[in-house]
């Protein structure tokens, strides 16, 4: 027998992590990381938060898990906390991000059926798009890698280049139910949507009665600086899909909707086991609590703009190396003259600075939310020292 008893789907590094300490990561043999990957985009209050471990060793000692068959006084709660700081009336709770992305493809399909029009069930999704690894979210990508061998795909997807909005428009006929977008693309590279895109398939939305879904599972949940990361564009969604920042570690996702969106899901039309347990609905509240205190979307903004400026300025001299610099808040991508798989592997073993790479040249930086002036100081001697030393592959 030579396959591994842990299903060898990932070609996993020599860093073993067995302990977190707020921004750092602890290994096996003891080593210590400066955690800008933060399980990408997802330990956005760091590890071991006080307020997430209080709410998960209490909620876990009084209620852990019953079935959706009852009623959900902790769901209710945290529902309405959602609501209240979003553009949405209603929410289904997953535990993952591909979860909250099929209930928005659901939610979608089922929103023309129960208009009368059952044929519109196309969505049209965007090149280098991530959207999770189940069947569905793997049709509403064009990336071979994650399709390759599991064809066929769920029928009823398009996919057109990202950014171009007369693509969008010539993609749209009498079976088309929505579009689905990254208003900034993670795993693509760190792409930002321009304004004129997102706000342009807004527009063709209302104009042909399409639904607009984004997908902010790693875009979303303050990591970009608002709340929303479509609030910087002044664009809201009809169905938004969130997870990843909003259990911060916990398993965690949502579906969010308007309420003449969501017509369609009425009893029996969806359901999840585990989605919305109490101890994930306590873990939501207690993370949602944290980020929306006084001061918290402040500073993210405000070390997402230092940060982002010490990596311009690091850029004249590493020339060689370092291209640019995009992406918003705490969501930064540092693109590279050459591929940057290698270069994350070189920081990460030879100068202890956990980052991810994201299409083929980016350096993804996703740290806590919670940073402070002394981390982004350390990610920088680290990332000039990591630039250093260096040895470009022939
Ligand atoms: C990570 C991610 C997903 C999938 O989330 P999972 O929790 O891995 O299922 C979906 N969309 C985007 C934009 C993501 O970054």
């Amino acid at each position: 027998m030579t396959i591994t008893p842990l299903m060898p789907v990932y070609p996993r590094c020599d860093v073993r992590p067995v302990r977190g300490e707020g921004c750092w990561l602890i290994g096996e043999d003891g080593r210590r990381f400066l955690d800008f990957a933060s399980g990408i985009a997802v330990n956005s209050l760091g590890h071991g938060h006080p307020v997430v471990v209080d709410a998960i060793a209490k909620q876990a000692a009084t209620l852990m898990h019953v079935s959706n068959l009852y009623g959900s006084p902790q769901g209710e709660r945290f529902a309405q906390a959602l609501v209240d700081v979003s553009f949405a009336d209603t929410v289904f709770f997953t535990n993952s991000g591909a979860e909250a992305v099929e209930c928005a493809i659901k939610t979608a399909r089922r929103y023309h059926y129960a208009g009368g029009n059952p044929g519109r069930f196309k969505i049209i999704s965007f090149s280098n798009a991530f959207h999770g690894r189940t069947l569905g979210t793997i049709s509403a990508t064009n990336q071979p890698k994650m399709r390759d061998g599991f064809e066929p795909l769920l029928p009823g997807f398009e996919v057109v280049p990202f950014n171009d909005l007369a693509a969008a428009e010539a993609a749209i006929d009498d079976r088309t139910a929505g579009f689905l977008v990254e208003p900034i693309q993670g795993e693509g590279g760190v792409l930002p949507a321009t304004p004129e895109f997102l706000t342009g398939l807004r527009r063709l939305c209302d104009e042909h009665g399409l639904l607009l879904i984004l997908d902010e599972v790693q875009c979303g949940y303050a990591r970009t600086g608002k709340m929303w990361a479509h609030e910087h564009y002044g664009v809201t969604p009809d169905i938004l899909a969130s997870a990843k920042g909003i259990g911060a570690g916990f398993p965690l996702g949502a579906c969010l909707a308007t309420e003449n969106a969501a017509k369609g899901m009425v009893f029996g039309t969806h359901g999840s086991t585990y989605g919305g347990n109490p101890l994930a609905m306590a873990v939501g509240e207690a993370v949602l609590g944290v980020v929306t205190a006084p001061g918290f979307l402040e500073n993210v903004t405000a070390m997402g703009e230092r940060l982002r400026s010490a990596l311009e300025q690091l850029i004249p001299n590493h020339d060689h190396l370092f291209e640019s610099v995009r992406g918003k808040g705490l969501m930064l991508g540092l693109r590279l003259k050459i591929e940057s798989r290698d270069f994350v592997a070189h920081l990460r073993d030879n100068h202890g600075l956990l980052t991810v790479s994201a299409g083929d040249q980016v350096v993804r930086i996703l740290p806590p939310l919670v940073i402070d002036e002394s981390h982004i100081s350390e990610c920088i001697e680290r990332l000039s020292a990591g630039a250093r030393s260096y040895k470009v592959p022939a």
